[in-house]
């Protein structure tokens, strides 16, 4: 069974959906929430993240591959760039790029509090010019960075939200809680690395596979490896976690 193929028909399809009905911004804009927080108002996208992150205590970071418009504004740009993203240092910008934006939100509401709930924000007070520049705004953050860098870049280097998905999965994981998880078998593994070369996030996997799962904050549960190896040594499971993984 091939996972990619309904995975990147779903993801294609919310990126058009949110970007079509500009909405992208409402629910996932890193902006829209820091003006709401200035005011004390709560917004949709402060539900949207916390959504993200209960999702995140259950199914890891499987939420960027499968439902992030975001990705599949990447798979679109897939389709004509091949260049991978390197599995670099670059991948920790994304904590500090996360860290300051949390503060600032945070320090928002500490000095506002929460006044009042307004799902439209965002929408409703600013116009329709305004509603496509942070749309097409999105959408030219994400592709440059997947031209110079490779697909997948924005996920694995600079993404606001990966960070959020990486502590509920590391919660998750802390508390011994069962979720989706990619279950290797070393007994079925041939070794020939084929795995390693289809993961669009540059994980070795190969590496991972005598730790009986794949344990790595980047790995996006898109299913790659597990189309990729022809001799049935991956598979999603819902387990807890395995000692073995989590101490590599
Ligand atoms: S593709 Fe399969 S057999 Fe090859 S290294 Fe990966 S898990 Fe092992
Ligand atoms: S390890 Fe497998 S599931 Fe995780 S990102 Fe790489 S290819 Fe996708």
């Amino acid at each position: 069974m091939s996972y990619n193929k309904p995975r990147k028909a779903i993801v294609i399809f919310t990126a058009i959906l949110f970007h079509c009905l500009l909405v992208f911004h409402l629910l996932f804009s890193p902006v829209i929430i820091v003006l709401a927080s200035s005011k004390g108002i709560v917004n949709a996208s402060f539900f949207s993240f916390i959504i993200i992150f209960v999702f995140s205590l259950f199914f890891g970071r499987a939420y960027c591959a499968w439902f992030c418009p975001g990705c599949g504004i990447q798979e679109i740009t897939g389709f004509f760039v091949k260049k991978k993203v390197k599995n670099s240092k670059a991948k920790y910008i994304k904590y500090f790029i996360f860290f300051a934006w949390m503060s600032v939100i945070v320090v928002g509401y500490i000095l506002k509090g929460f006044t009042q709930i307004d799902l439209s924000f965002g929408m409703a007070d600013i116009s329709i010019q305004k509603r496509l520049l942070l749309t097409v705004g999105a959408i030219m953050f994400i592709v440059p960075l997947a031209i110079i860098f490779g697909k997948f870049a924005s996920c694995k280097y600079v993404c606001w939200q990966a960070p959020i998905l990486i502590i509920g999965k590391r919660i998750r994981d802390m508390l011994h809680l069962p979720g989706l998880r990619i279950k290797t078998n070393a007994d079925k593994c041939k070794s020939c690395g084929v795995c390693s070369k289809s993961c669009p996030m540059d994980i070795d996997v190969a590496k991972k596979i005598s730790c009986g799962e794949i344990v790595d904050d980047d790995c996006i549960l898109c299913g790659s490896c597990i189309d990729s190896c022809k001799f049935g040594a991956l598979k999603y499971c819902i387990s807890t976690p395995r000692k073995a993984a989590l101490r590599k």
